[in-house]
């Protein structure tokens, strides 16, 4: 018996102005989607609970059976690890933005002028000079102006605050201590120090003095924020007996299953866009099933187009998935395993941003209580067989399937 657990980012929605009053998915022309719906236990699911709208990393946390509340340690280390990064305990990473700020240290912009990734990676090996007291620095670029700095010694804390506030306009700050400890003291004054010593290595850079020269921003700062340790928790595998492998194209949901004991498998042309390889990543699901019992799926495109605010475009990419994974659903009937197909949160495309509603889920497979849902949306979800759960209880829903869960008593 094996799973394959669909997550397509921030798909769920509300009932939008641009698509005659529908969510996207109800709007969407999308019949696998529908197909699954009508084979499956359907229902609503509040991902962290009622309300609360959740990051995409304490989602995951969520989904896969762990307490957010207790068990997320920061997004940093999951960036590390998804940029390829061999994170020890007691390392501290951050997610980093290169930027521009001007001779008061003000940010200009966030993006450093849009950055290609060939240049910061130049750039990123330039810091590679920096040396700190005690502690080695390690920073990668990943795409674009984005990448991953790790702090590696002793005493270090995770709790410190942000150097980048998301905003333009604002001078860069300090690291400060979120605690009274000597960790997150020692902590913020060598992020500073390293802050402060790329600035100097930056703004010197030849690249970025012929950025200057051809009118273009210097990407003469980085910003860290997100500050993040591995979580100590018991890997998936081992908390469930099972085998489970994880595909993805943005680092961030590599870094998740990663750090949770997920085996990752790399597809070529998976880039966490709307450009994905979407073909080659079903393929790849498909073939990981004959050696994993728990397969998880991760499309990001349908939060992007989100953020993007553009309910239009997010009902034709639902319509893409929903065609792309159709030789999957294929597939898992023709050998009889599990399907799950969910969102890790809503992302109003009127609004922009993640909300607390819940997200519509179906689960396909052998005896399950097959419903009278014909649809795969939250209005049509809403009145299945699984009725309203929580993220965390989906897992233990799944391996009971699998006749993984012990029993409670004699
Ligand atoms: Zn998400
Ligand atoms: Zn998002």
């Amino acid at each position: 018996m094996k799973i394959v657990l669909i997550v397509c980012d921030g798909m769920g929605d509300r009932s939008t102005k641009a698509l005659n009053g529908l969510t996207p998915l109800q709007a969407a022309n999308a019949p696998t989607f529908n197909r699954i719906a009508s084979l499956g236990e359907c229902g609503i699911m509040d991902v962290i609970s009622p309300g609360q709208p959740p990051g995409s990393d304490t989602a995951h946390l969520a989904i896969f059976g762990y307490d957010p509340y207790t068990q997320y340690s920061g997004r940093g280390a999951y960036e590390a690890l998804g940029a390829g990064i061999e994170l020890r305990p007691g390392d501290v990473a951050f997610r980093c933005n290169f930027a521009t700020v001007n001779n008061e240290d003000i940010v200009i912009d966030r993006r450093a002028g849009r950055i290609t990734s060939d240049e910061a990676k130049i750039l990123a090996d330039a810091l590679k000079d920096i040396k700190l007291e005690d502690v080695e620095p390690i920073f990668v670029s990943t795409t674009e102006h984005r990448g991953v700095l790790v702090l590696r010694g002793e005493r270090l804390s995770r709790m410190v605050s942000d150097i980048d506030v998301h905003e333009v306009g604002v001078k860069i700050g300090k690291p400060k201590p979120l605690e009274d400890s000597k960790e997150a003291e020692r902590t913020s004054k060598i992020l500073e120090e390293f802050v402060s010593k790329a600035r100097k290595i930056l703004e010197n850079h030849p690249l970025n003095k012929e950025r200057i020269a051809k009118g273009l921003l210097p990407a003469n700062a980085v910003l860290p924020r997100g500050a993040g340790t591995l979580p100590n928790v018991k890997p998936i595998s081992e908390l469930w007996d099972i085998r489970a492998a994880a595909i993805a194209g943005g680092a961030l949901y590599k870094g998740v299953a990663k750090a949770l004991g997920f085996d990752i498998i790399n597809v070529p042309g998976a880039t966490g866009t709307v450009n994905t390889n979407l073909k080659g990543k079903v393929d790849y699901a498909i073939n990981a099933l004959k050696t994993y019992d728990l397969v998880f799926l991760h499309i990001k495109a349908t939060d992007t187009v989100s953020h993007d605010k553009n309910p239009v475009k997010k009902k034709e990419v639902i319509e893409w998935i929903s065609s792309g994974i159709t030789p999957l659903l294929d597939f898992v009937e023709a050998q009889d395993y599990y399907l799950v197909l969910t969102a890790d949160h809503t992302t109003p495309s009127e609004v922009g941003e993640h909300r607390g509603d819940p997200v519509p889920v179906a689960i396909v497979g052998p005896n399950v209580r097959k419903d009278w849902t014909e649809r795969f949306d939250e209005i049509s979800c809403a009145r299945g067989g699984l009725c309203r759960i929580r993220g965390a209880d989906l897992i233990r829903i799944l391996m009971n399937y699998l006749g993984k869960v012990p029993l409670f008593g004699e």
